[in-house]
């Protein structure tokens, strides 16, 4: 398979769906239990703060349990042994990916287990509940206190720096995700156009299948590992 100097990863919540974390979109996912709308949008947050904050409250808990599985630790490996640069992008919000060894990862999406201060803009490492009551620990305001993740119609985080690596890659892949949230779903296009050599992992085919130049379907505890082995033996 040549050698790239240059490798972006992109993940999401595929890669942790192994891990016991569900995904959105998936036939059980969590967009079919509540409404996007409801749960993930800042107007949603301003009609009813303790619904979202009870969503994202359950979703914490469930990624502090979590152990990251075969997928996220061949990632690190890949980071660790790899002669070249390797550049780890997740639509993840749960720690998995830190908590594999990853070190160069970037959260485009945020951080369930971050607690961001609507009022002053700090944040903070979070892993308990988020509740009204709470202080912000900074400007010590009460009820300011969101989950650090993106909802939709924010703007997501450090895409400037995401899409220098996409225009420098030499081979983007992209792994568990359905390809159907922007601007993620658009880094494969921006890869082949800096001539990248292109790669989905996932479960299924993904919308954006045909901008691959390569597809390999199956569990990420599987096809992750077989094609970082794949990447280090050269
Ligand atoms: P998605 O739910 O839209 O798509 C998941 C994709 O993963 C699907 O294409 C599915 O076929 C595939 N998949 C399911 N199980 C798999 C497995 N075992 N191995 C490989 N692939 C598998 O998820 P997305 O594309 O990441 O959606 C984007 C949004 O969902 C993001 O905003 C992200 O923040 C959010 N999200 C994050 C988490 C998390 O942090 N763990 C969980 C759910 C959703």
């Amino acid at each position: 398979m040549g050698t790239f100097e240059r490798i972006v990863i992109l993940t999401g919540a595929g890669l942790s769906a192994e891990s016991g974390l569900g995904t959105f979109r998936d036939e059980d996912g969590l967009w079919t239990k509540y409404d996007l709308a409801d749960v993930a949008t800042p107007e949603g947050f301003a009609r009813n703060p303790a619904l979202v904050q009870d969503f994202y409250n359950q979703r914490r808990r469930g990624a502090a349990a979590a152990s990251p599985n075969a997928g996220h630790a061949a990632l690190a490996r890949l980071e660790k042994e790899y002669p070249g640069d390797v550049l780890t992008v997740t639509q993840n919000i749960d720690p998995l990916h830190e908590a594999a060894g990853t070190e160069r990862l970037i959260h485009m999406h945020g951080e369930l287990l971050q607690a961001l201060c609507a009022l002053c803009g700090d944040r903070h490492r979070w892993t308990e509940d988020i509740t009204a009551e709470l202080a912000c620990p900074a400007c010590a305001e009460i009820g300011g206190l969101r989950p650090d993740v993106v909802w939709f119609g924010e703007m997501p985080y450090h895409m400037e720096r995401i899409y220098a690596a996409l225009a420098a890659c030499d081979l983007f892949v992209s792994i568990g995700t359905s390809g159907t949230v922007y601007p993620a779903a658009g880094f494969v296009a921006e890869a082949r156009q800096a001539g990248a050599h292109t790669v989905e992992l996932n479960l299924e085919p993904s919308d954006g299948v045909s901008m691959f130049h390569e597809v390999i379907h199956g569990p990420a505890t599987e096809v992750v590992p077989a094609y970082v082995e794949r990447l280090l033996s050269g």
